[in-house]
């Protein structure tokens, strides 16, 4: 241990900052030593080591070794150009999900100076002392100071999965996790030192795993590659034997016809599409951890969410309440502002201490939220759950109306902390001689039924269970209202510490119950709308009482049925798994006349437990499932999903770790605008694959033919090289720019096992690689006619230099026309020209290629072309745009409904 901080002195005030930069700079950052990362020298030579490339650094060798030094200095340029791309593609992935780490970094909740802060878990220093919660994974090794029935688990030090209990001075360390009860840590050491760096070569990094796409993808790069081979060999003996060349052209040749075959820089534009939609997620507050979890996002079938700060804003405000002597009051005011009246209506005469003013004292002491006064008077910023806050706002108000309302209360002597199972905590204070009082709040049915007794107005009176069946009956009315409502109970117990809430929590006498309104997020209805009209269905799974969870629910649309069904965790626990499925599929009449649509169903007073238990029966039926959740309990269901979602401002530490998406503004909206852009993304990789795979096969198909019918062959090895790596890999990224149509989210969801190569998407492939051969075809023979060449002739050189500036100009455009037309599936490629302006960006570059390898007289020599006429030019336009026209057709027609939709 370090020897500045055993000291007790001003330890409960923790460090001055100025301590604290002090001892920052001399132990170092609270960070574990990281594997070091390749040097970029290191990832550039790994980009030579692809065997493809290693075959064209071979042949150009061979180039120069047969004194053919342009061939193999510009089979070399375009070796080291696609090298730079790729190393670029790889670079700016590894920095966006390097950014994205830096966004999901840890934080602790640290004193010092005698506050409470949130600071990055990065500059904790030994001697710190800092407050861990429910939920909070230890960012550091340190001593219990002062505890609260803490539990902690410590697998991923013991491997042992059972939470250990931990008392006063016991030593608890990084990378734990407190799964019960809270406690202030003087921290012991950081960083390397730790038990966990000390042991541990495990970093908690973010991964990026292969996604099902990539695998595919890889899956088909060998199978083509495979193909390629077969197809070189053929090539190979056609050029070398049929038609006669030299061996070393003939191997050349073949060669780039290989390279023209597979689709090498794919899985590169794979990644980086996805590294785009990784970082245009982000900039709108969803920051995902995996490249994968873009690809799965788009395929979202059910979402199932908690209501409270995802679909309300989490923002509480005390509006009723019913208490234990008959009174009933209501207070104004909004927020975070403590100027509101409270009416108050059913007083009694005597002028006791009244029920109304001992739920409010204990709201206090069942607090660990803080408010400080901010700014304006009367307004307050808070630290700690909203829940909490409002109930020391409501306390305020009453303070305004009735001065002599204590302002503070007693500390607690133990804790009972909140947990989502059993939906309430308790505290207990006094000093044990003259008695404890033991203080108790949370939900009504968790309460209620453990009070045995009520406050009438002048003593406690036996709670009979009509009186009971009273009191829930005012919980139903509140619960109608939207409100959430929590139930207030205290006892006295003598000089007992009941050692578990289990042992405390019980023979209550209830005083009352607050309502408060927590407003659903404006932006909510609209997102789901846009759900529902995608097919995405939409689960509430909460911890709240069911009616004010359907009345919430029903505001803002998520429950559109007269008789939705509503099923708390208790009704839900009752049931097999057999009959909880057929509730999750029940069907009623849809809006349109003759289809079912499943019936609204929500779950209500559920534990973490039951989350689990649907998203294991929803994933069984096949369904790709999005969940949200922020506690420590929420983990295993949060990476059960298919797409684990937590809060970024109310999730724990340990739900961010199991989640693969944090929502930076924990709105449900932005689930939703993630579904989106992961579709948005799987159709813009589906539209490069479409213009590479079509591009690659019209000169695998012209080069088949020509050579079959011995015809003029118009390409030289290094056109082809020219046309794969040099004017196909721009526009190729670009297309991973597109917006998205705005059908986009009007389309059900994708079947889960749909693969991206299905037989319609190949054969629409096929369709466009055959137009795309016919028009390259069509200007060889038309170039050949021209020079008055007849079957089974040669043609000069002269003529041959024409023919390839014809062929390779139609080949370049006719992809580039491709392109542009593929950017919309549906709508005319004219649709939105100024959306993606990279697209044009690109095409130009392209064409500027083209261009200039036929216009400029130097390139000229070395690829041995001609410039083409103004005619000629007007052949090669006319021909290579052919694609466009028929596609356009095809999509006005389908526009008109003249034609049957294609899925894509
Ligand atoms: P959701 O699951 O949608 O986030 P929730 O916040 O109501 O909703 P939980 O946090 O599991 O879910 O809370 C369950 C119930 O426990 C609440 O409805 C409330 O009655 C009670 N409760 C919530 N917070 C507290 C608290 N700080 N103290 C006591 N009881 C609480």
């Amino acid at each position: 241990m370090n020897e500045n901080i055993t000291t007790k002195q001003g330890l409960s005030s923790g460090l001055s900052s100025e301590k604290a930069r002090i001892f920052l700079e001399k132990y170092g950052p609270n960070i574990l030593p990281k594997k070091k990362s390749d040097p970029w020298w290191k990832k550039l030579l790994k980009e030579f080591s692809d065997l493809m490339v290693v075959i064209l650094i071979f042949a150009s060798l061979l180039s120069f070794f047969l004194g053919e030094k342009i061939d193999g200095s510009i089979i070399l340029a375009i070796v080291f150009l696609n090298a730079g791309i790729g190393f670029f593609q790889e670079w700016k992935s590894e920095k966006t999900l390097e950014a994205l780490q830096k966004m999901v970094s840890p934080e602790a909740t640290v004193i010092r100076d005698g506050v409470e802060q949130k600071i990055e878990a990065k500059n904790l220093v030994p001697g710190d002392l800092i407050v861990i919660r429910e939920g909070d994974r230890i960012p550091a090794d340190g001593k219990v100071v002062e505890v609260g029935d803490l539990k902690v688990e410590e697998s991923a030090l013991t491997g042992e999965p059972y939470p250990v209990e931990k008392e006063k001075d016991a030593p608890v360390f990084l990378g734990t996790a407190v799964v019960f009860g809270s406690a202030r840590v003087l921290i012991t050491e950081t960083g390397a030192k730790t038990k966990f760096g000390l042991i541990a070569h495990l970093t908690l990094n973010t991964r990026s795993a292969e996604s099902p796409l990539q695998k595919e993808i890889a899956d088909i790069g060998i199978f083509v590659g495979k193909i390629a081979v077969a197809i070189v060999a053929v090539i190979f003996l056609l050029d070398y034997f049929w038609k006669g060349s030299k061996v070393v052209e003939s191997f050349l040749f073949s060669i780039s016809v290989a390279v023209a075959a597979v689709p090498e820089g794919l899985p590169a534009t794979i990644t980086i599409a996805l590294a785009l939609g990784v970082q245009r997620l982000a900039k709108n507050k969803a920051v995902v951890k995996k490249l994968s979890s873009v690809e799965t996002l788009g395929a979202t079938t059910v979402i199932c969410s908690d209501k409270t700060g995802t679909i309300t804003r989490n923002e509480m405000t005390v509006r009723e309440g019913y208490f234990s002597d008959g009174v009933s009051a209501s207070w104004e005011g909004i927020g975070w502002n403590s100027i509101g009246h409270i009416t108050m209506s059913g007083l009694p005469k005597s002028s006791h201490a009244s029920s109304l003013s001992v739920v409010l004292e204990i709201g206090m002491h069942c607090n660990e939220a803080i408010i400080s006064p901010a700014g304006d008077a009367g307004v307050f910023s808070i630290i700690g759950d909203p829940t909490e806050a409002a109930i020391l706002i409501a306390a305020e108000k009453f303070r305004n109306q009735s001065p002599g309302f204590p302002r503070e209360v007693a500390e607690p002597t133990k804790k009972y902390p909140f947990d989502s199972s059993r939906k309430m905590m308790s505290v207990l204070a006094g000093n044990g001689k003259d008695g404890n009082v033991l203080y108790s709040k949370g939900a009504p049915e968790m309460i209620l039924p453990n009070a045995t007794h009520f406050f009438d107005g002048e003593k406690e009176a036996v709670m009979t269970p009509e009186k009971r069946a009273e009191f829930l009956a005012h919980v139903s009315e509140l619960s109608e209202k939207a409100l959430r409502v929590l139930a207030f109970a205290k006892k006295n117990i003598g000089g007992d510490v009941p050692k578990t809430p289990k042992e405390a929590e019980h023979s209550l006498v209830f005083y009352g119950l607050l309502g408060m309104i927590d407003p659903p997020r404006a932006e909510v209805p609209e997102a789901v709308e846009a759900a529902h009209s995608a097919g995405v269905r939409i689960i509430i799974i909460t911890g709240d009482n069911p009616k004010t969870a359907e009345a919430i629910s029903r505001e803002v649309g998520i429950i559109r049925e007269d008789e939705p069904r509503i099923i708390t965790g208790d009704e839900m626990r009752a049931m097999s798994d057999g009959e909880l499925t057929m509730m999750l599929y029940e069907t009623v009449n849809g809006p349109k006349k003759g289809a079912k649509k499943y019936r609204d169903i929500l779950f209500a007073r559920s534990a973490p437990e039951d989350k689990m238990r649907i998203v294991s029966l929803l994933q069984e039926k096949g369904e790709i499932v999005a969940v949200t959740g922020d506690g420590v309990n929420d983990a295993p269901a949060l990476k059960k999903a298919n797409i684990g979602v937590t809060m970024g401002i109310a999730g724990t530490e340990v739900s961010k770790e199991a989640a693969s998406m944090i929502l930076l503004d924990d709105s449900f909206a932005t689930i939703v605008f993630a579904i989106r852009e992961g579709r948005i993304i799987y159709e813009n990789l589906k539209k490069f694959i479409f213009f590479l795979f079509s591009g690659n096969m019209s000169e695998l198909m012209v080069i088949l033919a020509v050579l079959c019918f011995s015809i003029p062959n118009p390409f030289t090895a290094v056109l082809i090289l020219v046309v794969n790596l040099g004017t196909d890999a721009l526009p190729a990224i670009a297309l991973s720019f597109e917006k998205g149509e705005k059908e986009i989210m009007n389309i059900p969801p994708r079947a889960p096992d749909a693969r991206i190569l299905n037989k319609q998407f190949i054969l629409r492939i096929f369709r466009t690689g055959l137009l795309l051969t016919a028009s390259v075809l069509a200007v060889v023979l038309w170039s050949l006619m021209n020079s008055g060449w007849s079957y089974g002739e040669g043609i000069s050189e002269f003529e041959y230099e024409k023919l390839r500036s014809l062929a390779f100009a139609t080949l370049v455009l006719s992809q580039l026309f491709v392109a542009f037309s593929v950017r919309h599936f549906r709508h005319s490629a004219l649709h939105g020209l100024t959306d993606n302006l990279f697209l044009f960006f690109s095409l130009g570059v392209s064409l500027a290629i083209v261009l200039a390898v036929i216009y400029i007289p130097l390139l000229q020599v070395v690829f041995k072309t001609s410039a083409l006429t103004g005619k000629e030019m007007a052949m090669v336009v006319y021909l290579s745009s052919l694609t466009l026209w028929i596609e356009e057709i095809r999509k006005f027609l389908l526009s008109r409904k003249l034609m049957k939709v294609e899925t894509t």
